[in-house]
């Protein structure tokens, strides 16, 4: 594996860990129960720090302070330009600190520096910027009814929202969530992951020198059976969104309904294809595919992981993805040049090397990779599989790792049948030079995004979520904004009723 590219040491730009503890109602505070627990690096699997460890109790609290906020104001009751301005500050704040927030990233997830630095954080500040910008645009309409009626509606925040993200984009995840329930007026409890929970803290710390009012957002550190469920089912909760795998989402959405039917938004698993047509540039399908799969370590929910290719260019397609992913640097997440960083943590690490073991035996044909890389930190070798069958556990399920599997097709119906038997509808990538091709393949593909001749292109204003087992609702775009309202109607007689 290549490390031609990167620099000998790695650069890692000055960051300390300020924050650890719970933050309720404006202010950092221990756990109830004064429980830590630690989150490592997972370039060596060293702790990093110790963080408070919230439970119900903790959740009880940042939920009552929340409800405060919403109930008493000042966040809702707050004109809606003051609240956008209050955005942009925040958003300001992350910018002027980006360096910091994407060393943090880096050192807490394993992601290249250069993709926190110069991608994820941007998209941050630029989705603030957009959510910002909606905040005072949110309004009902006059509706013309049957009868001497005036009738309007009212677009009202929902009230306390309950969130919680998953590890793979920590930042990112937080910004989905958080910047269109604030826009809205909502006040918030958001649970980070266990693995990752140190930049959502410095973030909402900075939201705070924003001007964010005291329980507007709180932050929960600490585990899903605990921390997680007991926001999903709490009574004081008025709405969850959640992110993470389709297992995790089931429960989440049963705990909401036997709770107090709380409304409930899921982003969740995914098995999208990518689809290389016969008349495909090959260098350039081959280098979209490898980024759609690899991009993020292989763990990305939206991730390009059935890579079907015509059987006219399938051979060529073949040598050139296995000579690409062997030309992949993997190494260090701060060194300059690394495309690759670790997996997130060991279970991660081992359920991609189990899936891997799965592939070899069932046939597949493993060209390239396939093992651990070197002896310490949670590093896989990119690996690619070819004549992999749609009935394979490793074309099956989301192995959330470096794997590319490439499946041949000779026809496009039958490639439309195939990429659509998935319990799965995310995305999909297609990449063809014809129109026709690329619009009855964006039209028939069950998927919640469609890229063609591109992939993850995660602009603040394009709706995302899933089809069929990969969630409910939609994030991003105008669409977010429905998830955090409520609309109220409001009917006036024009006269005098006769009574
Ligand atoms: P997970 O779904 O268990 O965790 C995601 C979030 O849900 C975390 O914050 C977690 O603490 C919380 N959670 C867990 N159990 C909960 C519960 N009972 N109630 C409420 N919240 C709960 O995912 P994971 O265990 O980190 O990873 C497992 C697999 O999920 C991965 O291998 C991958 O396939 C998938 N995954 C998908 C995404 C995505 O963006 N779609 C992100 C992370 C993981």
């Amino acid at each position: 594996f290549s490390t031609a590219a990167a620099t000998e040491e790695p650069i890692v730009p000055p960051v300390q860990v300020n924050y650890t503890q719970l933050l309720i109602d404006g202010q950092f505070v221990d756990s109830a129960s004064g429980k830590t627990f630690p989150t490592f690096d997972p370039r060596t699997g060293e702790v990093i720090a110790n963080v408070a460890e919230g439970e119900t109790e903790d959740v009880n609290r940042a939920v009552s302070a929340a409800r405060k906020a919403f109930d008493e104001g000042p966040w809702p009751k707050m004109t809606a330009y003051e609240r956008s301005r209050i955005l942009l500050r925040c958003a300001d704040l992350v910018e002027k600190h980006s360096d910091e927030l994407a060393a943090l990233e880096t050192w807490n997830c394993g992601k290249p520096y250069e993709q926190s630095a110069k991608a994820e954080l941007p998209m941050f500040v630029r989705l603030f910027h957009y959510y910002a910008g909606w905040a005072d645009k949110i309004h009902g309409l006059t509706v013309p009814a049957d009868g001497p009626y005036h009738v309007q509606t009212l677009h009202e925040p929902i009230g306390v929202a309950g969130q919680i993200i998953p590890w793979n984009f920590p930042l990112i995840m937080f910004a989905w969530k958080v910047g269109p329930a604030l826009a809205c007026g909502n006040t918030i409890v958001l649970k980070t992951a266990e693995q990752t929970p140190l930049t959502a803290l410095y973030v909402a710390k900075l939201f705070q020198e924003a001007g964010l009012p005291p329980g507007v957002l709180n932050i929960i550190s600490g585990f899903g059976p605990t921390a997680g469920a007991a926001i999903a089912s709490h009574m004081d909760v008025d709405k969850v969104a959640f992110r993470g795998s389709t297992d995790t989402g089931k429960i989440v959405l049963e705990l909401a309904a036997k709770s107090n039917l709380k409304p409930v938004t899921l982003e969740l698993g995914g098995k999208s294809p990518f689809i290389v047509c016969e008349d495909a540039d090959v260098d350039k399908a081959v280098e979209l595919a490898h980024f759609a799969l690899f991009f993020n370590q292989g763990q990305c929910c939206c991730a390009g992981s059935r890579t079907y290719v015509h059987e006219r260019v399938y051979d060529e397609f073949i040598e050139k993805a296995k000579a690409r992913a062997m030309r992949r640097v993997v190494g260090d997440p701060f060194k300059k040049g690394v495309e690759q960083g670790p997996q997130i943590d060991p279970e991660q690490f081992d359920k991609v090397l189990r899936y891997i073991r799965y592939g070899i035996e069932s046939n597949a044909t493993l060209e390239c990779g396939g093992e651990r890389l070197g002896s310490k930190g949670f590093y896989v070798q990119p690996t690619v599989f070819s004549n992999v069958q749609d009935d394979m556990l490793i074309a099956k399920d989301e192995i959330f790792g470096p794997v590319q599997t490439i499946l041949k097709f000779n026809d496009l119906d039958d490639v439309i049948k195939r990429a659509n038997t998935t319990r799965y509808g995310l995305a999909a990538g297609v990449f063809t030079k014809n129109l026709n091709t690329a619009n009855t393949l964006s039209r028939a593909l069950r998927a919640g995004t469609v890229w063609v001749n591109c992939f993850d292109v995660f602009d603040a204003a394009i709706p995302f979520g899933g089809y069929k087992m990969s969630g409910i609702g939609r994030e991003k775009g105008i669409y977010s904004l429905n998830n955090y309202l409520q609309v109220k109607g409001i009917v006036t007689p024009l006269k005098n009723p006769a009574w």
